[in-house]
């Protein structure tokens, strides 16, 4: 098997003409032959197809028809500007377009939801694909739902890791050149119906693609420098992680540093395979590399915020002691429905939980717990700082009265009103 490198561009990196016209240099720059490159759906589509299908639930077939037209026009503007619209390129865009709108109304939420948000991912891969083409006349594209095995567990299917390994291999392992695909979705194995993994999970799809390659390195192409050890956009002062031990990668994800999905990790540390996180919008020599490193460099308190969080205060109804086989019932409610628990503490009639506001999971939550008093708190943002020390301790307790919290080893977690 030939050394494969991976590139993941996401939606920023792929957002407009400059955008487009920056990746086909990189590709240019930075290739290794052979080279697969995953891509995530073009700018916010992923949100406007999510918009759509919302509109078109409720029964707003004015507002669903707009919204589409919008999203048809922003990749047939951005296509046009960039010369690429000949005629294969219309055809397999119209015929994405055409195939959304016949996706029936009959099917459940989950199914219409991956039938159609599955679409951004496959028309930027066109549209990428035209436009590497014009450097690279020999890539190839290659349909991820034909590699990407999952359950039917759809809006977040799991991927069977042997048959997509076997399909890869089939399909790549004697290949050469550039090859374009889509991150974000696969292909159910028992009903052959499109799936989706999970919001943002096309870095997740990358690394699949790169463990199955066997591949050297994954490149995630991002509009930040790299791994940062806060949001930028939120913390101040914040610096760049210029090596990241895998665990600790991980642990970064789990706690809601959005720069990458969380499940991304597991698969590169299995066949240490390294992950560079780099700015493409500048040739910066400096990014951050996670390896088998021992660890952090700098070791600087990382800040992580999570908005959105709701507070669960669950009780027994007589105040009778909550034993570990109701706290096990609990959680199981939670992971059956798909509940993101973020923060826990429990005394001796209650527990209390921080969790990502979903309002489609939620109310099944609570109709679960029926047997249990549960109180709810919106509106809340939890701050976690890793490396925490006592500047960074004081300067979270300074923002508000926490809901929750909790400090142990070097892990510092506040519940706050948003
Ligand atoms: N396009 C999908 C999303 O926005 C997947 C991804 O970007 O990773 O969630
Ligand atoms: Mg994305």
């Amino acid at each position: 098997m030939a050394n494969w490198s991976v590139f993941k561009f996401g939606g920023n990196s792929l957002k407009d003409m400059d955008s487009l016209k920056k990746a086909i240099e990189l590709v240019s720059d930075f290739a290794n032959d052979p080279l697969l490159i995953v891509v995530s759906a073009m700018g916010k589509t992923t949100n406007s197809l999510e918009s759509y299908l919302e509109a078109k639930i409720i029964g707003d077939m004015i507002l669903a028809k707009s919204i589409l037209e919008n999203v048809i026009n922003f990749h047939f503007q951005l296509s046009k500007s960039m010369g690429l619209l000949d005629q294969t390129l219309k055809l397999g865009l119209e015929g994405e377009w055409s195939r959304i709108q016949r996706v029936s109304s009959d099917l459940s939420y989950d199914k219409q939801y991956d039938a159609i948000v599955s679409a951004g991912e496959i028309v930027s891969s066109i549209i990428l694909h035209a436009a590497i083409q014009t450097r690279h006349p020999h890539c190839s594209w290659l349909d991820s739902r034909r590699i990407i095995s999952t359950n039917s567990n759809h809006r977040r299917a799991e991927i069977d890791l042997k048959t997509t390994e076997h399909n890869v291999q089939n399909d790549l392992k004697n290949q050469r050149g550039i090859w374009i695909t889509q991150g974000f979705i696969g292909r159910s194995m028992e009903t052959q119906e499109y799936t989706t993994l999970g919001r943002e999970g096309s870095d997740y799809s990358a690394a699949i693609f790169a463990y199955a390659l066997k591949a050297v390195e994954l490149t995630i192409w991002k509009d930040v420098p790299g791994l940062m050890s806060g949001d930028p956009k939120v913390f101040e002062n914040v610096k760049l992680l210029e090596e990241v031990p895998y665990e600790e990668a991980i642990e970064l994800a789990f706690f809601g540093a959005s720069v990458i999905h969380p499940k991304t990790i597991q698969p590169l540390k299995s066949r240490d395979i390294i992950l560079h996180v780099r700015s493409f919008l500048k040739n910066e020599s400096k990014a951050t590399k996670i390896a088998n490193f021992k660890e952090l460099k700098p070791i600087v308190p990382c800040l992580i915020k999570k908005s959105n969080q709701v507070m669960l205060s669950i009780r027994t109804k007589d105040l009778s002691f909550l034993s570990e086989g109701q706290l096990s019932g609990i959680y199981n409610i939670f992971s059956d429905i798909g509940l993101v628990v973020n923060l826990a503490q429990h005394g001796a009639v209650s527990a209390i939980f921080s969790v990502s506001n979903d309002c489609r999971v939620l109310p099944l939550v609570l109709l679960k717990l029926k047997e249990y008093k549960v109180e709810i708190e919106n509106n809340l943002v939890l701050y976690t700082v890793r490396y925490s020390d006592d500047i960074s301790s004081k300067w979270l307790r300074l923002k508000g009265k926490p809901k929750m919290e909790q400090r142990s080893f070097n892990i510092d977690q506040v519940l706050l009103s948003e």
